[in-house]
């Protein structure tokens, strides 16, 4: 079936316009391969936007995001801005796009890759196998919650963690959804015996599975699940979790990958879907060539699984990344002084995925049309 999505492009600042030229490389291979129709609409965000207009986040690129079917974001940060106040900073357009988008959830996979094991901290028999999808809360809890204060004069401050049950039941959802198309099993993270709000997240969570009886619902504490990822990242299928622990547990199973240019993300539920790679823009090594584009190239795949519905796409997406990390080919981030590697430039990793994809959409095609 062909399909017709509207891509608005915000490459951003540092790396992000490297990386994110190999992502849509990748997505107009799909589309050219698929018979679909993928337009690309391109618009500034973050610093090089405040150098043309002014502001983090023109008014064109709100208007043209909130008009595109999935917004691909590079990444934004520039040290040269480092003295402006935040508001007025390239990362404030980041926020202000995902407020203005209202993303609710934001998906994590955290992936151990075949023949990477040895790039992450943790022993390979550790982390081989491990395949988690975080599914964290973006919209509410401490980040979000009123009252907050700092208070100069007494010297204190306060935050107020707040959740409501539908907020957690629409969270929710996403998760018993996701974990039905994977290995069926949600863990639920909270701090169900000291917070008052994750007593109302768990039993929320608890009604929710009872609409999915295939689903196998499990708890956990946030502080033994800090250990248990570590421990044994194997046992976990999709993670839910409040916005805190998730920004937290997710960065820590971030080291499962064993870099940070491998991971991709997705902020979905609002009105336009956000996909990005988790790492920023990288100013020590932007312009060189040689920021691995993987985390943006698997951050087009979760663009066509989520907002196109185009999961063999995706799968393909993921399977060439596979081929070319299982080939030996590294960028400088993965080789680690690895001296058996081919260390490749962003490009040439770009072109070595694009080709293994062509081969496995064009087998494809092939066996349909047998
Ligand atoms: P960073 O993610 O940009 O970089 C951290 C380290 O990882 C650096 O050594 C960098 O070279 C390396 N790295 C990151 N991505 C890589 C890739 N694809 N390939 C190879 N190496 C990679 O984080 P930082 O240095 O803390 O922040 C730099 C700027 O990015 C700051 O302005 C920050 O605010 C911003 N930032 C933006 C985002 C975003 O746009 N989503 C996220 C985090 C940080």
């Amino acid at each position: 079936m062909t399909k017709k999505l509207n891509i608005l492009v915000v490459a951003g600042d540092g790396i992000g316009p490297e990386v994110t030229a190999e992502a849509v490389r990748i997505l107009e291979s799909v589309a050219e391969m698929g018979y679909h129709e993928f337009h690309f609409r391109h618009e500034l965000i973050g610093g090089v936007a405040i150098d043309a207009h002014g502001s983090p986040l023109p008014q064109a690129t709100l208007d043209a995001a909130l008009k595109s079917d999935a917004v691909l974001l590079g990444a934004v940060g520039h040290n040269k801005f480092n003295a402006l106040p935040p508001s007025e900073r390239p990362e404030a357009g980041l926020l202000q796009i995902r407020a203005a988008l209202g993303g609710f959830a934001n998906l994590r996979p955290s992936f151990a890759w075949p023949g990477l094991a040895v790039n992450s901290p943790l022993r390979p028999e550790i982390v081989e196998g491990a395949d988690i999808l975080f599914v964290r809360e973006l919209l509410g809890g401490l980040y979000f919650g009123e009252p907050r204060h700092w208070d100069k004069t007494t010297g204190s401050a306060w935050n107020t963690m707040r959740y409501t049950r539908d907020e957690v039941v629409r969270v929710a959802k996403v998760a018993f959804e996701l974990a039905q198309k994977r290995r069926k099993k949600v863990t639920s993270v909270d701090k169900a015996n000291v917070l008052e709000v994750s007593q109302l997240w768990r039993a929320t969570v608890t009604e929710v599975a009872k609409d999915y009886p295939g689903v196998t619902l499990e708890h956990q504490y946030v502080d033994a699940m800090a250990m248990h990822i570590m421990n044994s990242p194997r046992s976990y299928d999709v993670v839910l979790t409040e916005n805190l622990f998730g920004d937290i547990l997710s960065d820590e199973a971030g080291v499962i990958t064993g870099s940070l240019g491998m991971l991709p993300s997705a902020t979905i539920g609002g009105k336009v879907d956000l996909y990005e790679p988790v790492h920023g823009s990288a100013p020590d090594i932007a312009g060189k060539g040689i920021a691995n584009p993987i985390g943006a190239i698997l951050t087009a795949a979760m663009l066509l699984r989520h907002s196109g519905g185009l999961e063999q796409d995706a799968e393909a997406i993921e399977a060439a990344v596979k081929k070319v990390l299982d080939q030996g080919y590294r960028t400088a981030d993965l080789a680690r002084g690895d001296k058996s590697a081919s260390v490749l430039s962003t490009q040439e990793m770009g072109r070595r995925v694009h080709e293994a994809l062509n081969e496995i959409l064009s087998r494809r095609q092939a066996m349909h049309a047998v």
